[in-house]
């Protein structure tokens, strides 16, 4: 029974000194070409390898990111468990990310360094948070996260999610006409949500026709679910005033792309959140321990949803 490591050296180091100490019994592995395939037990990696079925006896694949995407779920045989990474690392630093997108679209940033860039002192009207309106599309383990440390700011908050939620102090919506009623309301729409066949594209130019004039996106949710030239097109046509913009498609974006410079869009390269090594082992151990004994698995992903 061996765990085979598929990803960087530098993580698979963090890993194989937490698997010695934590899991001695459970031979640890980081190159599949010495390692009998028949052995593997459990397999971490970002991107399913192409010969996974060599793999006979593998029971769990585990994402080494927050995202399941990246696999292709029909690749994998049905016996096998796929599950994203939960950890602590991820959730802070999304928070983080998104607290410091909202609060620089709501302090207008991205005028001032526009101005700032062509030697301009002027200040523009600036809205109190409590007029702020800020919408998350998914309300799993980060958009819940995010709200809740938004929560301070007093902007009215809203989130939406496949599956009603309740959660104190955020007007909750769920479904398509959930969707709709919380566009209508968003001056600040941030996206959280794991990309699926009913997510790819959905940050379109009818979405944003959907939003208040003068709203803007934080988008850290999925590459593809943004229609980069809808949102040039959105921000051209000054019906959205801006975006920060963590993820594209593709990554990163070849040389000329308008989002490089657009005076709208701040763009940062996939760095919203990341798993950090050594409490991502813990959580890869610990999740190993429940399926040796039969318990749930914590970021079991759901097949049929596809996240
Ligand atoms: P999660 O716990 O699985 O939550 C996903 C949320 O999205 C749930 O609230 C879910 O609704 C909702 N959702 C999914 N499909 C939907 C649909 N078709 N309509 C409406 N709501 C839908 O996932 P998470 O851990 O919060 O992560 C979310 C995503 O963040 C990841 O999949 C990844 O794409 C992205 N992410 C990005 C970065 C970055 O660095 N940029 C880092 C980490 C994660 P229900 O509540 O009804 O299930």
């Amino acid at each position: 029974m061996t765990f085979l490591f598929n990803s960087d050296a530098r993580r698979g180091a963090v890993f194989a000194d937490a698997f010695a100490k934590e899991l001695p019994d459970l031979p640890f592995a980081m190159d599949a070409a010495t390692v009998d395939p028949d052995t593997v037990r459990y397999l971490i990696t970002w991107a399913v390898p192409e010969n996974l079925t060599r793999y006979r006896n593998l029971e769990v694949l585990f994402s080494i990111g927050a995202g399941v995407d990246q696999f292709r779920l029909e690749a994998v045989p049905a016996r096998v468990k796929i599950v994203r990474m939960v950890e602590e690392s991820i959730v802070r630093m999304i928070q983080e990310y998104v607290t410091l997108a909202v609060l620089a679209l709501h302090r207008n940033l991205p005028i001032y360094l526009a101005q700032q860039r062509a030697g301009e002192w002027r200040d523009v009207p600036q809205l109190q948070a409590a007029s702020r309106r800020v919408g998350v599309l998914g309300l799993g383990q980060l958009g819940q996260a995010v709200v809740d440390r938004l929560k301070p700011f007093v902007f009215p908050l809203a989130g939406w999610s496949r599956s009603p939620r309740g959660i104190e102090g955020v007007t909750c919506h769920h479904g398509e006409t959930g969707l709709e009623q919380m566009l209508a309301a968003s001056d600040i729409l941030v996206c959280l949500l794991p990309l699926t066949e009913h997510t790819r594209g959905l940050l379109n130019a009818d979405l944003f026709a959907k939003l208040p004039k003068n709203a803007a996106l934080v988008h850290t949710g999925r590459g593809p679910q943004l229609d980069h030239e809808a949102l040039v097109a959105a921000l051209d046509s000054n019906h959205l005033s801006a975006a920060m913009i963590d993820v594209t498609d593709p990554e990163p974006l070849p040389g000329g792309h308008p989002f490089w410079s657009h005076p709208k869009i701040i763009l940062t390269p996939h760095v919203a959140s990341i798993a950090e090594p050594a409490t991502a082992a813990r959580v890869v151990i610990d999740n190993i321990r429940r399926h040796r004994v039969g318990l749930d698995l914590i970021g079991l992903v759901d097949r049929t949803r596809g996240y």
